[in-house]
């Protein structure tokens, strides 16, 4: 059997090497870092985590299929847990044995065969086909500012403690699930904080009745999109009431039309004047910030929590030039033998589809020797096929949201497309 070459042993790599291993194919994975986990390792040189993150979706219907999280776990575990979680899901399955640790995967290129995978060492293997999992949160987008700063100004992936912020006056740029979570950070713990948001968002609680929000959503009837956000926004002004009395904007958008933003935790905050939200920055001078409204801020430390780049550097020319690597299904690259697992950017938990993603890529992979028929059938449908992943959402035009696909969308066509192969998926 031809091997495959899996980069990066975070969820994503550990589901690949967990969907070939089930079906006896052979592999071979290479990971930067001394251990399993990826992203969720406080301790990875370059990982985006930090002390006081949780999951955003729930325990619930967050874990690998058929290793679910652990009874004893919270709705949202910290990160410890996922990571220690996640590290049991590896173990169970003989997947953390034989695995490079330490070697950076320096470039893939295309050859007769298949690819060549050469280390930072310079080390070179040749693999039939490659699996890319090497995450999407490790290059920060780092916007330009206007004016002049005399402070310090850091993107949030080198944040990991709110002990950073102690005696400091402190604004954070942009409101992801990340950027709210260390702006309640600066909120306790800082001397000054403020929150700076280009728009309105809507809030969703972390609980909904008692139930965590997406066990609460999953246990619903399925409605029309149009519906669902009439409902679901209707609920929200009633939980939350007119957020314009808390300093922030009026969304500009639907509900679902941007990531979900899971924290009511800021608004806490913000109703404590604990923070003060400002809209987008206009001007700083020295240490003074000026907002699109014309009012000011004097701070010390701007903490960027503006988003990540989701290029692959090392396979850049393979992976198309977008901002967001061009693949059928966020998985299937049109260059035969090419893959892709974690470039899922959805509103829903990561886990379950990284893994049905993983399983078709096997199995595409198992027909190239044992079906040829149907893996060139499975070829021209990832050269011709263009689905619509939205699910009738018209997710707000920025960077965060290139390639964002609905999670029911995707599940339900992910169940279609195997079903039509002949393949089965968790
Ligand atoms: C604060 C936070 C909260 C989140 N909450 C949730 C949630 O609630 N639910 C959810 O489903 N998802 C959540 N996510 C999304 C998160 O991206 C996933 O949980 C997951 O960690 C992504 O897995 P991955 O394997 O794709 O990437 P990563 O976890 O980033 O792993 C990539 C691995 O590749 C390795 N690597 C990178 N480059 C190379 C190279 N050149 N050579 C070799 N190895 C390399 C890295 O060292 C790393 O181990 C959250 C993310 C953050 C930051």
């Amino acid at each position: 059997m031809l091997d495959t070459a899996i980069i990066g042993a975070g969820p994503a790599g550990l589901a690949a090497a967990h969907a070939l291993k089930e079906r006896g194919l052979p592999y071979t994975h290479l990971e930067r870092h001394a251990a399993v986990g990826g992203l969720w390792d406080i301790d990875s040189p370059g990982s985006p985590m930090y002390e006081s993150a949780h999951f955003i979706s729930s325990k619930t219907l967050s874990g690998f299929p058929s290793f679910p999280m652990p009874d004893r776990y919270p709705d949202y575990p910290n990160h410890r847990q996922i990571l220690a979680y996640i590290r049991a899901f590896a173990a169970e399955n003989g997947l953390d044995e034989g695995i490079e640790y330490n070697t950076a995967v320096q470039s893939v290129e295309r050859t007769d065969t298949g690819y060549r995978v050469t280390r930072a060492d310079c080390r070179a293997t040749d693999h039939a086909h490659v699996v890319i999992a090497s995450g999407v949160q490790w290059i920060p987008n780092v916007i330009d500012l206007p004016g002049t700063f005399t402070g310090e100004v850091r993107h949030t992936v080198t944040y990991r403690s709110a002990k950073e912020l102690e005696g400091r006056r402190v604004l954070v740029v942009g409101a992801g699930n990340s950027g709210a979570d260390i702006a309640c950070d600066a909120a306790r713990s800082a001397d000054h904080a403020v929150i700076s948001l280009r728009r309105g968002y809507h809030f969703i609680p972390k609980h909904v009745f008692g139930k965590p929000s997406d066990v609460f959503a999953d246990g619903g009837p399925t409605m029309p999109m149009w519906l669902e956000q009439r409902v679901f926004g209707g609920l929200l002004r009633v939980l939350n009431g007119d957020l314009t009395r808390l300093g922030l904007q009026k969304p500009d958008h639907r509900v679902f039309e941007t990531h979900p933003l899971m924290n009511t935790q800021l608004l806490h905050h913000l109703g404590h004047g604990d923070i003060t939200a400002r809209p987008a920055i206009a001007d700083i001078q020295g240490t003074t910030v000026t907002f699109a409204d014309g009012s000011t801020e004097d701070v010390d430390l701007i903490l960027l929590a503006t988003g990540y780049h989701h290029e692959v550097p090392y396979a850049q020319d393979l992976m198309g030039d977008g901002p967001h690597p061009d693949l059928y299904l966020t998985a299937f690259s049109k260059n035969p033998g090419l893959y892709g697992v974690g470039f899922v950017e959805t509103n829903g938990a990561a886990y379950v589809l990284m893994s049905q993603l993983a399983a078709m890529i096997a199995q595409h992979i198992e027909d190239r020797e044992r079906r040829p028929e149907r893996w060139r059938e499975f070829e021209q449908v990832i050269a011709t096929d263009t689905p619509d992943l939205t699910r009738g959402i018209r997710f707000v035009d920025s960077p965060r949201h290139a390639g964002y696909v609905d999670g029911v969308a995707i599940t339900r066509y992910l169940h279609r497309t195997a079903r039509r192969m002949g393949w089965s998926i968790p």
